[in-house]
């Protein structure tokens, strides 16, 4: 479609709207023309990017994975309830952004891309039932902030009668170095004091800073800048993504699995790194020798890790400290049931919700996926999937978070309350990254002191503004281009939105 004349001005003064951040000699070969070997700890996006690009070039890569499937945080796997009833179940719902350029092309590689399905609408349901739907906002950065404030998402006024208001400009003038040295020390909730915002669109930045992982009081305000520019003001894709249309394992492993089966690839699921050595320049993990090695743990395992390694603490004291100093976030929750009823009313099947306490979002499972909509069609029912993104820190026990995550479901879908709960599955974990404010100086990068020692993951500094599954997807290109430049090989491309804000 053609754009319009005030979207490619927009597009021109921020450099184009997708940019190539990597340096790519095409006069160096693709192919690797002799052994090298790759030890890949974690099977998460993170994990599976970085084998399939290593293994495309000629690189043997093993693959360790402490869980029994691949996937991280975007796996599958099998629970069994006690009528025998067997299902596959998840981490969560997962959208796939249209910015996520790298991620995309990914799937793409893989085959996987076929099974994205567009979500209809972008749905923000408040504790006072009003809806805020992103659908038919424009696209266009500027014009949006415009257009919600047209459509009565926010007043304009107070941005009259306070130039407090004015710190919302370093929204639109998001440069990751500025940003971060005057804003991560401050969070959510102390900004949106100083710079006197409306309360409606403090609704909505709430609802994006537990959206990764946060709650509003902890949140670094430059996480946040960083993403609003990333989903919002950097690009005109809009906030409306597409979603794998059945469970991960048939959409996201196997096309993987597929793509890397005639390769020199092996992996090993069920593997527990719990140490790693390095003996005459190569790595030891799990017994096997490597020349290369990239952690694509999540935060918690990569932290374990180093730990429990002496070469590290013994060689590297700095970087041992450092990878110390990574914070996990408070625990989510995911909390899927499976219904003797279905609720009434037309929604699109990925909800956000203001949380009361901590529900975040309601997963319609049975418009989405295949195999859901089969049970909810044989059984006359639904199937729900609760996720809180943040859970208070109030040592709350597992039943306490499953009662919660119900009650508050009922408050946004009052006539599931008689519904009969025919099966549950509760997950509370505590292994995401956070985005807590300070934590920006000690963020790790891919690069690491430790020569032929890659990190990558959703936790990774990066030099482009990318968020969760673009970040990890990202993150994985950075390490192995690194490698491909030291064997010579012609590196990835690798793309961003643009790295800074309009006024920046
Ligand atoms: C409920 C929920 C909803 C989400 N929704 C979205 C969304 O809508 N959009 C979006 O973009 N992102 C979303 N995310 C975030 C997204 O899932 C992550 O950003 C992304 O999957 C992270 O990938 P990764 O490879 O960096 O890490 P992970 O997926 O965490 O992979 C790390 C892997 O390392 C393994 N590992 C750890 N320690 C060891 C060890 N010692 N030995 C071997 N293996 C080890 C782990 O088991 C894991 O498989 C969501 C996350 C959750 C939890």
């Amino acid at each position: 479609m053609k754009k319009s004349k005030f979207n490619s001005i927009i597009e021109n003064r921020l450099g184009g709207y997708k940019q190539i951040i990597s340096r790519v000699d095409e006069n160096r070969p693709n192919q690797l023309s002799k052994k090298v070997k790759v030890a890949v700890i974690g099977g998460g996006i993170a994990g599976l990017v970085s084998s399939a690009y290593l293994v495309e070039r000629g690189f043997e890569v093993n693959l360790f994975e402490k869980e029994n499937y691949l996937g991280g945080k975007i796996g599958s796997w099998k629970v069994e309830f006690s009528n025998g009833y067997i299902t596959n179940v998840e981490h969560g719902f997962h959208g796939f952004f249209k910015q996520y350029y790298n991620l995309r092309n990914y799937l793409h590689k893989i085959d996987a891309h076929k099974y994205l399905i567009p979500l209809e609408d972008y749905l923000i349901i408040t504790k006072d039932h009003k809806h805020y739907r992103f659908k038919d906002i424009s696209t266009v950065p500027i014009l949006n902030i415009f257009d919600m404030i047209k459509r009565g998402f926010f007043p304009l006024s107070p941005f009259f009668k306070s130039s407090a208001s004015f710190k919302m400009l370093d929204m639109v003038k998001y440069d990751q170095v500025k940003t971060f040295d005057k804003w991560d020390n401050v969070n959510f909730l102390q900004f949106a004091s100083k710079a006197k915002l409306p309360k409606e669109l403090q609704l909505i930045f709430e609802s994006f800073s537990r959206a990764f992982f946060a709650e509003p009081q902890l949140i670094s305000v430059a996480e946040l800048m960083k993403s609003f520019h990333f989903y919002f003001l950097s690009n005109d894709l809009g906030l409306i993504y597409d979603v794998l249309n059945d469970d991960f394992e048939k959409t996201f492993i196997n096309p993987f699995l597929n793509f890397t089966k005639e390769k020199k690839f092996s992996y090993r699921t069920g593997i527990n790194i719990s140490s790693i050595d390095k003996v005459n320049g190569k790595f030891v993990v799990n017994g096997g020798l490597y020349d290369y090695l990239v952690l694509s743990s999540d935060i918690k395992g990569t932290k374990n890790i180093i730990q429990n390694s002496p070469y590290f603490k013994r060689n590297y004291p700095l970087f041992f400290d450092k990878v110390m100093k990574q914070k996990q976030s408070q625990k989510y929750s995911v909390l899927r049931i499976w219904t003797n009823k279905r609720h009434k009313g037309k929604y699109p099947f990925f909800i956000f919700t203001e949380a009361l306490k901590m529900l975040d979002s309601i997963t319609i499972y049975h418009e989405m996926e295949e195999d859901s909509r089969r049970w909810a069609e044989q059984n006359n029912g639904g199937i729900y999937e609760l996720h809180s993104y943040a859970v208070p820190d109030e040592n709350l026990s597992v039943s306490k978070v499953s009662e919660n995550l119900l009650t508050e479901f009922y408050h946004f879908f009052p006539e599931m309350k008689d519904a009969q709960i025919i099966y549950e599955h509760l997950q509370l974990r505590d292994d995401f990254t956070a985005f807590h404010t300070g934590l920006n100086s000690n963020r790790l990068t891919f690069k690491t002191e430790v020569e032929n020692l890659y990190f990558s993951g959703d936790w990774i500094k990066l030099e482009s503004p990318a968020m969760l599954m673009e970040a990890a997807a990202t993150s994985a290109l950075f390490s192995v281009n690194e490698i491909f430049k030291k064997e010579g090989l012609k590196q990835e491309k690798i793309y961003s939105v643009p790295l800074k804000g309009i006024l920046a």
